[in-house]
């Protein structure tokens, strides 16, 4: 069995900004089984970029699944627990987008990524048999949140890693205007979230990988948004000539195989441009092009399987690629 998890080596955007002039304070961080890169610029970075790094180690602290004690860590062992405000707001937010997206997006899909060992990195394919067991604890329906009391069906788990670092991301916005800064752009594992502008003026450029090859296939100019990519080239293994990847279709328990190979969505909330991404991958082009008509609310570019690229009509102005390109329209 070949091994391959590019998730913490490769950043899957590629941030193309020049800065210069501006005082600046940057902190490069690993947590959350990724890399994190925090920029902040203005008389205030060192202190924001400082705050932001605490709340990192906090929030991963309470979001950790290896850790019994953490908040998902108590839900998990003991199918309800009293979190933090921020945990059961989180929750709150991933349930909602799985409400919108009919189960394409699932939080409760940790036993299924348990199975095929994407928690271990012990990889392996399952049976069809226990694929069918493991998604009988696979239902978002089942998990409720009261204030901050939450509970799950008897024998579910959850597996926050589709939404996390899209909630943190904006959590890390949020501290940077608290700090009094207008200008800073994070990367959390390639979950791109940018404040403002660029410090020397203009938008921020980041770029979007070519999911099947070398480069980029466009660039995107971005102020105040989360540019979130979800593929199935980010991790994967391989076995017996076929590649499974992290992002489950939560109705079958298998890799998602919709025809798309990434999905790229832009939003101001982080947390939603995280779970859209995900769901969107799952739903394939004809139920994203369908979701984007009846909901807004986010931009998207999506690459599917052939190379084709398709871009919401809300970036067309901000979207550059040698690539031809269909536009979606809402
Ligand atoms: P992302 O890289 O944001 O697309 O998220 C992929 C991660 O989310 C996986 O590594 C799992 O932890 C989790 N995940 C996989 N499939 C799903 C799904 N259908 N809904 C919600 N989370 C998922
Ligand atoms: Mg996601």
């Amino acid at each position: 069995m070949r091994i391959k998890n590019l998730l913490a080596a490769t950043v899957c955007a590629a941030l193309l900004a020049s800065c210069g002039g501006a005082k600046e304070a940057e902190k490069t961080i690993f947590a959350m089984d990724t890399v994190m890169d925090i920029k902040a610029y203005g008389a205030d970075a060192q202190s924001a970029v400082d705050e932001a790094e605490n709340e990192i180690k906090r929030l991963e602290t309470l979001f950790s699944r290896g850790n019994a004690d953490s908040d998902i860590g108590r839900i998990n062992g003991g199918a309800s627990a009293d979190v933090s405000p921020e945990t059961a707001e989180l929750i709150e937010t991933a349930l909602e987008v799985s409400s919108s997206t009919d189960g394409a997006f699932d939080i409760t899909i940790a036993p299924v990524m348990d199975l095929w060992g994407f928690f271990t990195k012990d990889y392996r394919v399952p049976s069809d048999g226990e694929i069918k067991d493991a998604l009988k604890y696979v239902d978002y329906r089942r998990v409720s949140v009261s204030g901050t009391h939450v509970s799950v069906g008897n024998g579910m788990k959850l597996d926050l890693g589709g939404i996390a670092k899209g909630y943190l991301s904006g959590r890390i916005i949020d501290i940077f205007k608290e700090c009094g800064v207008t200008s800073g752009i994070v990367s959390l594992g390639g979950n791109v979230h940018c404040l403002g502008e660029r410090p020397d003026g203009g938008a921020w450029r980041v770029a979007v990988q070519n999911p099947s090859g070398e480069g980029y296939i466009g660039v995107l100019s971005v102020t105040d948004k989360a540019v979130v990519t979800s593929g199935g080239y980010q991790r994967y293994f391989e076995s017996g000539g076929k590649t499974y990847h992290h992002i489950i279709d939560p109705k079958t328990g298998v890799s998602a195989q919709s025809g798309l190979s990434s999905v790229t969505v832009v939003s101001e909330d982080g947390a939603l441009a995280d779970a859209l991404s995900t769901a969107l991958f799952v739903m394939g082009l004809d139920g994203a092009e369908k979701y984007y008509k009846e909901h807004g609310g986010f931009e998207a570019v999506l690459v599917a399987d052939g190379g084709e690229v398709y871009v919401t009509d809300g970036l067309k102005d901000s979207f550059e690629s040698e690539y031809e390109y269909k536009v979606i329209n809402g």
